[in-house]
Order: structure tokens, then C-alpha cells, then sequence
């Protein structure tokens, strides 16, 4: 590796990211401009991220795991990667099985009585299927306790079944933020976390605890009774649906066990149809889901690829993200975003033959949407490797530009992060941040005591409009900012492989 212009950047600049200076001793990083030049190039006025993210998205769509979708996904992943030069490109399958796949062909839900209409609906995954079209008169469930329960006895079958009363929807007064503020990615890590309030974790806990035994004992009266369907309310507004798993998903997926349809409808219909049954207006619903499980083969898959290194080829620098998504929008912002912008910075590195001391590998996970099992099965299968791999950067917030990376805990890796990142401040990227970010795969790789990393993003819609929805789609995308998250990667990664030492390990672990 040689480098013409070298940057060393000290100790002067440490303290502008509002990172507090931690007591150990510093490194430099040797911060090669040309590279970054050439990285910024090929990524900023090359890319080819929104082709990328257009197929994950819109030819093989929603990529449900274990799904059709998820498979033919996961093959042109391993396919366009191999293309590109990659070695070692393929699906890997997972050591344990996730279980059975599933898709839906059909959500049609009408209302005839009082006033006939449409319904916005979508199922959870896994449900089962209606016997074609039914029609159903309205049942509102409510239940506080398990001694509701007796009262709904026997009069559930045949019934769609309206779970409670829905939050309100009225309109909303602010915009939600967009873009990070200074103020939020320059706060000090104190404002953040502040003191865990152990009691307040123990009551969250309690209550949790009560909700899981009275779902238990609602699912079990629902299968006793034999209703159509169950109808949930979408948690937000503007008929934007939220989807997620049948609550006897995991038993779906185990099984061939066929559950009630458990469909989501827009909260402000949802509103509509509860208000007219308490006034006690008969009401009907003609409902009709038809879904299929996909048995055979029940192994997840990941999908990998490598740049090998030189002369430390057996050491290993990881980006990866979940390729998996819900399946009511096309999984957009979460997360082929994160996927497209790690294949794309692969490829950038790739495209411009960059000498890499370390080996690069990409990993795209499945089944993160249950639980990290993908990343998770890889660490386990992989365990021989781990104490070579230097470190694993992950994306997963959205569509939004990067604007720096959390520490994870890990005070050593700032300073290192500080240096490597300063040359995109010009590109919005200004925050190291101590703390801990959670929900998605560099978790897996943290646990294991491999470094790991998650990027800070712009939250632009995630948070409020795209996150597990059905409009969590191509349209909401930022390519821009795609591009730029690719940029920032590629050069990260390029830096971490060819550093003089591997990224430093966590003295203490993660809370
Ligand atoms: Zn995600």
C-alpha cells in the first residue's frame, strides 16, 4: 500500500466532534487523500446504488425470509456479486432451520353493512387463509384481564374479530424531523443516555410479562372459537399500514399449523367500523386472504463475498446489513437501503482495484426481522474466525446520509473513527458518538467481542412513515444519500483493511 499524500491528523482535531477525549493513548491515522479522492469519485459520480436498490426492490420486492422473494433475492445477490469479480460469492445457508416460507396472493376486505366501502388492509405474516370469501358480522373484543375472556365464549365463530379500541388519529401538528440536527449528533453522551432507571425497566418488564399471558389466553380462546379473522388497527395514521408477524408466527413457521388471518386495516377505517358496533349498528365485513406456506426447504440463507487482502489476508474487515424485510411495502428503507449501499461500496472498491491488506468481506443477512438469526447463525458457524476479524460495519436506519457511527462502547475506536471520518465532514458526516446503538446485526458481532458497528443516519420518514409499512417502498428512497452512505463505507472499510493494526477490542463489554 502506497501512499503519495498522507494526512496525519493529531490530537487538535479530536475535540470538534463533541466526542469527550477519552485517557489512552493516541493513534494516528495514516488518512490517504488520493484514495479518498478516488473513492469519491467512483461512488459519488458513478454509481450505480439506485439501479442496485431498484432490482432488490422492485423486481424481486418485499423479501419476506424464507419467502420466494427472499431466495430469488439472495441468488441474484450472490449472482451480480460473483459478476463484479467478488470471490467466494454465494448463499449461504444457515446451520439451523428458520422454518417454512410464506406468502400472501390476495387481501381483500370490504365493508357491506352499515355502508358499503374498501377497506386498506393487509395481513400479518404467516396467517392462514380464509375459505374464499366469507362475510362476517363485527365483534369487538376488549380485554383487560383474563376474566374478560368468559364473556366472548361461543360468541366468536364466524365472527371478525376487532381487537380493542384504537389509538387516536388525530392530525399532526408538527413535521417530523428529517434530517439530524447539530445540536442532537453534538450533544454529549451524558444528555443521552442519563441514569438507567432500574425501576422503570422493572416495571416495563412487569408489563410485559401480563401482556404476553392475556395474549396467550386471547389466542387460545380465537382458536377455540374459530372466528374469520382477527382485525388489528395500524399503529399509525394516514392508512399507512404497519405489518409484522401473526402472533402465532413462530409456531406457523414450525409447523403445519394454518392460523386465524390476522389482518391489519388503516386505524382511521379501524375507528370507523369500532365506533359503529359500540353504538350497536349492526355491522358485516366480507373478507378475503389466501396465503401459502412454503414447505421443504427451512434453512435461512445468508448471502457472502470477498475482496481477498495481501499480506494480511487472513485477518478480515466485515460490512454487511439484513437483506431481509416485512412484507406489506417492498422493504425499501429497511432494508435495501443498507444492503444496496453495502453492495454498492463493495463494488466501488472492487471497481477501482485498491491494493487491501485485509480481506473484505460483505455479508447480507436474513431473518434480522426475527430476531438477527441470520447474523447471528453466521457468527455461531464462523466462530474459528472471529478472533481475525478486525471489525463489521453495519447500515440499517433508513434511507437517510450517513452523519457519523456510535462507538458501541468502544471509547478506543473513537479517535480511530474521528480521523478516518474527518474527510466527509464536507458531506455532512461530523459525529463519533459514545453509546450504545441497538435492533439490527452488528449486535450479533458485539456480542461475540468482534467490534461492531452501526452507522448514524438521517431518520428523514424511517421513524414515522416508511419503518415496517406498506409504503416502505422505492419512492421514499433518498438516492443521494444512498450514494453518499456508500461513499462514506467504502472508504471506512477501505481504511480499516488496510490500517496498520486491527480495530481495537472493547475493555468492557456491552452492558
Ligand atoms: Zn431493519
Amino acid at each position: 500500500m502506497r501512499m503519495q499524500r498522507s494526512w496525519f491528523i493529531g490530537l487538535a482535531l479530536l475535540t470538534i466532534g463533541g466526542t469527550p477525549l477519552m485517557a489512552q493513548s493516541m493513534v494516528q491515522e495514516r488518512v490517504d487523500l488520493d484514495i479518498v479522492a478516488k473513492i469519491r469519485a467512483e461512488g459519488l459520480e458513478h454509481s450505480q446504488v439506485e439501479q442496485i436498490v431498484r432490482t432488490m426492490t422492485e423486481v424481486f420486492g418485499p423479501r419476506l425470509t424464507n419467502s420466494p422473494a427472499n431466495r430469488n433475492a439472495n441468488a441474484w445477490a450472490a449472482k451480480t456479486l460473483g459478476e463484479w469479480g467478488l470471490r467466494n460469492a454465494q448463499v449461504e445457508p444457515w446451520d439451523q432451520p428458520f422454518g417454512r416460507g410464506w406468502e400472501r396472493s390476495r387481501v381483500a376486505v370490504r365493508v357491506l353493512d352499515p355502508v358499503p366501502s374498501l377497506v386498506i388492509a393487509d395481513v400479518q405474516a404467516w396467517s392462514g387463509s380464509t375459505n374464499g370469501t366469507v362475510s362476517c358480522p363485527v365483534v369487538v373484543v376488549e380485554v383487560e384481564d383474563t376474566t374478560d375472556l368468559a364473556q366472548y365464549k361461543g360468541k366468536l365463530k364466524g365472527a371478525c374479530v376487532f381487537q380493542g379500541a384504537p389509538a387516536s388519529a388525530a392530525p399532526e401538528l408538527d413535521a417530523p424531523p428529517g434530517r439530524s440536527t447539530l445540536d442532537f449528533l453534538l450533544r454529549p453522551p451524558e444528555a443521552r443516555q442519563g441514569g438507567v432507571d432500574q425501576s422503570r425497566i422493572a416495571a416495563l418488564r412487569a408489563r410485559f410479562a401480563r401482556r404476553r399471558v392475556m395474549l396467550r389466553a386471547v389466542n387460545a380462546l380465537l382458536q377455540q372459537e374459530g372466528p374469520v379473522a382477527t382485525i388489528q388497527p395500524s399503529r399509525w395514521s394516514y392508512n399507512i399500514l404497519l405489518t409484522g408477524s401473526h402472533p402465532d408466527g413462530n409456531t406457523a413457521r414450525d409447523s403445519v399449523y394454518n392460523p386465524t388471518p390476522a389482518i391489519v386495516i388503516g386505524k382511521e377505517q379501524y375507528g370507523q367500523i369500532y365506533r359503529n358496533v359500540k353504538a350497536g349498528i349492526p355491522t358485516r365485513l366480507e373478507v378475503n386472504v389466501q396465503t401459502r406456506f412454503i414447505d421443504g426447504n427451512r434453512l435461512g440463507e445468508n448471502v457472502m463475498a470477498e475482496i481477498p487482502g495481501t499480506d494480511k489476508a487472513d485477518e478480515v474487515v466485515m460490512l454487511g446489513a439484513h437483506y431481509d424485510s416485512w412484507h406489506s411495502g417492498t422493504g425499501a428503507t429497511d432494508n435495501a437501503a443498507g444492503s444496496a449501499v453495502m453492495m454498492e461500496a463493495i463494488r466501488i472498491l472492487k471497481t477501482l482495484n485498491l491494493p487491501m491488506r485485509r480481506t473484505v468481506r460483505i455479508g447480507l443477512w436474513s431473518g434480522e426481522e426475527q430476531g438477527l438469526i441470520g447474523s447471528r447463525a453466521w457468527v455461531r458457524m464462523h466462530a474459528k474466525e472471529l478472533p481475525n476479524i478486525s471489525a463489521y460495519v453495519n447500515v440499517d436506519n433508513g434511507t437517510g446520509k450517513l452523519r457519523g457511527i456510535w462507538d458501541q462502547m468502544n471509547e478506543r475506536a473513537i479517535p480511530i473513527f474521528e480521523q478516518i471520518l474527518f474527510p466527509f465532514r464536507d458531506q455532512g458526516v461530523i459525529a463519533v458518538r459514545h453509546g450504545n446503538t441497538g435492533g439490527t446485526d452488528h449486535l450479533s458481532f458485539d456480542a461475540v467481542g468482534v467490534p461492531g458497528f452501526n452507522f448514524i443516519q438521517d431518520p428523514i420518514e424511517y421513524g414515522t412513515r416508511t419503518h415496517h409499512s406498506n409504503i416502505d417502498t422505492f419512492d421514499h428512497l433518498l438516492i443521494d444519500d444512498l450514494k453518499q452512505a456508500a461513499t462514506v463505507v467504502a472508504w471506512t472499510v477501505y481504511h480499516l483493511a488496510n490500517r496498520d493494526d486491527m480495530m481495537p477490542r472493547k475493555v468492557r463489554p456491552t452492558p
